[in-house]
């Protein structure tokens, strides 16, 4: 780190958990934004300006004005705009040191495979449960951390799936996809603004916890928010070996 990046970086530097070691990690690290819109905006302010050194940001829509209620990375300027350049240029505003691929597509899974390959990390902000399995699949095939969130109404829930044992649930364990778990969508059903910055921000520090390897992470647990009452509760998961992803059976 040059002299700018200590002083950039310093009030993470000053935690010894994290440290100059737990900086360079995040400096060296790429992760994956899937979704650039309640959830991605607080997560990836937050890897930016926490100095995780690339990240790649998907999503295939534009800013419009329902947006801007809650989804933080984007500005006036840039309604109309693809999502994933408006986050991009909000970002290098923040830190430009931070490389940032601007990918304004709605990825398939072979697309997504290609693009978690490259990736330490995925972080899933996407808004349904097509995308959300597709995710998965990917990150149980390529044993990637993934950092789940969801947030609807008052809602919100966080998981982080390790994936790299055995023993490890995936997302699918929780949510079966011939379950009865269905796409409530922030279109449709309202979100309240906060708890899409609380979820979202909630992914990113876990995230960098994944990539520094301070604490403990939510893996193998999910962590369920209920911002009306403010009740916060995390419930351990059972890996399902019957899961059709992640059982090896
Ligand atoms: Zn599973």
């Amino acid at each position: 780190m040059d002299d700018n990046q200590l002083l950039r970086y310093s009030r993470h530097i000053l935690l010894p958990q994290i440290g100059i070691e737990g900086q360079e990690k995040l400096l060296a690290a790429h992760a994956l934004v899937i979704g650039a819109g309640g959830l991605g905006s607080p997560v990836a302010l937050y890897l930016a300006s926490a100095g995780v050194g690339r990240l790649t940001i998907c999503d295939g829509d534009e800013v419009d004005l329902t947006n801007l209620q809650r989804q933080i990375v984007h500005r006036m300027q840039a309604m109309g705009m693809k999502k994933a350049e408006s986050a991009r240029q909000t970002l290098a505003g923040i830190n430009p040191e931070v490389s940032v691929a601007a990918l304004a597509e709605r990825v398939d899974e072979a697309r997504l495979e290609t693009l978690a390959a490259g990736a330490d990390i995925v972080l899933d902000g996407s808004d349904n449960f097509v995308t959300r399995h597709a995710v998965n699949r990917v990150c149980v095939r390529l044993k990637k951390p993934l950092v789940s969130g969801a947030a609807v109404r008052f809602d919100g829930q966080v998981a982080v799936f390790d994936l790299s044992g055995a023993d490890s649930p995936c997302y699918s364990c929780l949510f079966p996809e011939d379950g009865e778990a269905e796409d409530v969508r922030c279109a449709v059903m309202g979100v309240f603004a906060p708890l899409t910055g609380i979820v979202g921000s909630i992914q990113a520090a876990e995230a960098l916890k994944v990539l520094t390897g301070a604490g403990e992470t939510l893996a193998g647990r999910l962590l369920l928010l209920d911002a009306l009452t403010m009740q916060v509760r995390t419930i351990r998961l059972a890996k399902d070996p019957a899961c059709p992803v992640c059982s090896t059976a």
